[in-house]
């Protein structure tokens, strides 16, 4: 059996079912510390986390970031499939007044949940979050007034790029018809504060790359707001920019038309838990699952939709592996 030049397992089988269980007791740990796991005292309204709440979930967070790429990517998908929809329903409670820790913290795990633009690997879970009318239709905009308004987000030094970065994430994944003018899923005028908020912020220029081109993440988000505002290319900037990224990504690894593992075109096989992952038989299912993909294949609280991988054809079967 061939493989694809860019499937690598990093692991041993044993090792990758070890290291698996040791992501989500991670994700677990972050859960618990920010008050997400399912017997957590909910955050009383009106009262903030204290600094050693706060401090404990920072460290958390960093000893995220410390770990190997694919473990820390594992931990993004354990996280966002467990405790995504229960930190956002919470951060929609929270009270910039009395609560602003809270909001940051929550933002920030948000912001380290990984790229669910990157070709590979991925977290299929962000996607299809970010994308869900039902779950995100509002998320951009909570992200937005929480930057604007709480102090801690534009301090220095600070994450702003990274959430940034990721609240462009959002906007994008997001359908534009979701905000008051059909132009970005955040409303004209909170997108207009959000830009005078940040402009003073961002980094000298790079050469005339326009909006879409800068790596900067702040610049990058103030320049595509200001596009979707314009006229001309404004009112279908940010959906266009969605589907450039939704084709890309529905011909990288997660996600892919072809065989994760051995290339092959014909694919009918798509992994029914996470259902991001395609396969042309049940033995590169089974190769995949024990050598990769259960580090990023975990029951998720919303639900996983396999629509968005753009497959022209339905598949005809799709088998679990035993989990
Ligand atoms: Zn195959
Ligand atoms: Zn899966």
């Amino acid at each position: 059996m061939s493989s694809r030049p860019n499937y690598m397992p990093k692991l041993p089988a044993k090792e990758v079912t070890a290291l698996m269980k040791e992501c989500v007791a991670t994700a677990d740990r972050l859960a618990e510390k920010a008050r997400l796991a399912p017997d957590s005292e909910p955050l009383p309204s009106g009262t903030d986390f204290s600094d050693e709440e706060y401090k404990a979930t920072i460290e958390q967070l960093k000893a995220k970031s410390a770990l190997p790429k694919h473990a820390s990517e594992s931990v993004g998908c354990a996280f966002a499939a467990k405790y995504l929809l229960r930190l956002t329903t919470i951060l929609r409670s929270l009270s910039h007044d009395t609560q602003p820790k809270a909001i940051y913290l929550y933002i920030r795990i948000i912001s380290s949940l990984g790229n669910p633009t990157d070709r590979r690997p991925s977290n299929p879970y962000l996607k299809n979050f970010f994308m869900s009318e039902e779950h995100a239709k509002d998320l951009a905009s909570l992200v937005a007034s929480a930057i604007i308004n709480i102090g801690q987000f534009t301090a220095k030094p600070g994450n702003l790029p990274t959430v940034c970065w990721q609240l462009y994430a959002i906007v994008v994944l997001g359908d534009s018809a979701w905000g008051d003018d059909g132009r970005a899923c955040i409303d004209v005028s909170l997108r207009q504060a959000l830009v005078e908020k940040l402009k003073p912020l961002m980094p000298p220029a790079e050469e005339d790359v326009g909006a879409s081109g800068t790596k900067d993440p702040i610049r990058r988000l103030v320049g595509s707001l200001e596009v979707a505002g314009m006229d001309g290319i404004g009112p279908n900037y940010l959906n266009a920019i969605r589907h450039g990224w939704l084709t890309t990504l529905s011909s990288g690894i997660e996600g892919d038309a072809d065989c994760v593992v051995c290339g092959e075109e014909e694919v009918d096989l798509n992994c029914s838990r996470c259902k991001s992952a395609w396969y042309c038989s049940p033995e590169c299912q089974s190769r995949a699952w024990k050598e990769e993909h259960k580090l990023r294949c975990f029951d998720a609280t919303f639900s996983m939709s396999r629509t968005l991988d753009q497959k022209a054809k339905q598949p005809t079967g799709s088998d679990g592996m035993s989990w």
